[in-house]
């Protein structure tokens, strides 16, 4: 399909060509100096001790669980609203997801309430995903965290740069976990990093995430180190150079395509306020923290969700919905028993949500013609 104007797009220029092909011409293509230089760059940008550039966000979620020693017989809370990465994380390293429900359908984000209600004595992990780019209720979720003795884990995937109280998302947490998949705000194509402030967790990350080795290929080639040991059985979760550089590459154009994104959103809300039948989850929410990943919108009735997207799709605009809750996927509903209406309010906010075109690329004239769009459709 030839879209007029698609979902999401990349903002690649001349440094992100010339950042690969310097790696090219370097001749080591693994995990060494870039990456290292980039987790500097990320560490310091979140305000976190540590970085770790990862091979995709799925794996940085795995390993963040994995070096908070979360396994069999434990539970993990989160989102049914979320992106199945995070729950298939959790199935991953052995655990049970336990799926907890937003706010709101004008917040879809974790309740700090509802994890309260549903934290059973399993409860190891809660995992906060700040859908959209707008921050989940931190404060709440950290007290409840530190006082039912888990450990909050941030997926900011959707929240590079966005920020709460002037600390960055993905940096309150235990650990953070972001994605560089190519539809994200910062993309290199596969790609994922993990943040932390606590030295040992950021030790555990460092084994787990190279085969559990106590040296690497880089200083073992360069003499620094003659052989190795093995102490976990790890991954291989590692990056290659070519996705630091362009991470490096990427971050340092971050806050401009955050402030791009930003006006986009706020020409989407006046455009499309007061659409009979229409509202905006986060309407009042200030953008000037957010990293405002998705346009999503909802409509009062579910009825008209189909026919709105067929629609905008006839008028070659791409739209997607974030997202099918993740409990009443066949997996989840066949091993876990999960079934309609466990979590009503996540399911409701489902059924009436769609996602509209939003990156930093797209102009002014784009957002005009969606909302035109969207406002004929509903008419
Ligand atoms: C994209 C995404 C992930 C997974 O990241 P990948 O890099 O695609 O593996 C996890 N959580 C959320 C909320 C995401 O949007």
């Amino acid at each position: 399909m030839d879209w007029k104007v698609t979902l999401s797009d990349m903002d690649f220029d001349g440094r992100e060509a010339e950042a690969v092909a310097e790696v090219l011409r370097s001749r080591w293509l693994t995990m060494g100096e870039r990456t290292q230089a980039f987790e500097r760059e990320a560490a310091a940008a979140l305000g976190a001790r540590h970085a770790f550039l990862v091979s995709n966000g799925t794996a940085a979620l795995e390993l963040a669980l994995k070096a908070l020693g979360v396994g069999p017989g434990e539970d993990v809370l989160l989102p049914s609203i979320t992106f199945v990465a995070c729950a298939n994380a959790v199935v991953a390293v052995g655990a049970r997801p336990v799926f907890v429900e937003i706010e709101s359908a004008d917040r879809p984000l974790v309740s700090p309430e509802d994890a309260r209600a549903r934290a059973g004595s399993a409860a190891r992990v809660l995992m906060a995903v700040h859908y959209a780019g707008f921050p989940c209720r931190l404060p709440e979720l950290a007290a409840f965290a530190d006082g039912a003795g888990l450990a909050l884990l941030e997926d900011a995937a959707h929240a590079p740069g966005a920020k709460l109280a002037g600390r960055a998302l993905g940096a309150w947490g235990a650990a953070g976990c972001f994605s560089l998949f190519s539809n994200k705000n910062v993309a290199v194509g596969e790609g994922g990093l993990v943040v932390t402030g606590d030295d040992r967790l950021a030790e555990e990350l460092r084994l787990l995430r190279s085969h559990g080795m106590t040296t690497l290929t880089l200083d073992r080639h360069r003499g620094h180190a003659a052989d190795y040991d093995v102490v976990r059985a790890g991954h291989n979760f590692r990056p290659s150079e070519i996705t630091a550089a362009l991470a490096s590459a990427q971050w340092a154009k971050l806050a401009r395509m955050n402030e791009r994104r930003r006006a986009l959103t706020a020409r989407y809300r006046a455009a499309l306020a007061g659409t009979p039948g229409l509202a905006l989850p986060f309407a009042a929410e200030p953008l000037e923290d957010a990293a405002c990943h998705l346009m999503s919108v909802l409509l009062e009735d579910p009825a008209r969700r189909a026919p709105l997207r067929e629609s905008l799709k006839r008028a070659g605009i791409q739209t997607s919905a974030h997202y099918p809750p993740i409990h009443l996927f066949s997996y989840y509903r066949d091993r876990y028993g999960f079934r309609p209406g466990d979590l009503p309010v996540s399911e409701a906010f489902a059924a009436r949500q769609v996602t509209l075109p939003l990156h930093s690329r797209m102009g002014d004239d784009e957002v005009d013609l969606v909302a035109e769009a969207v406002r004929k459709a509903l008419a």
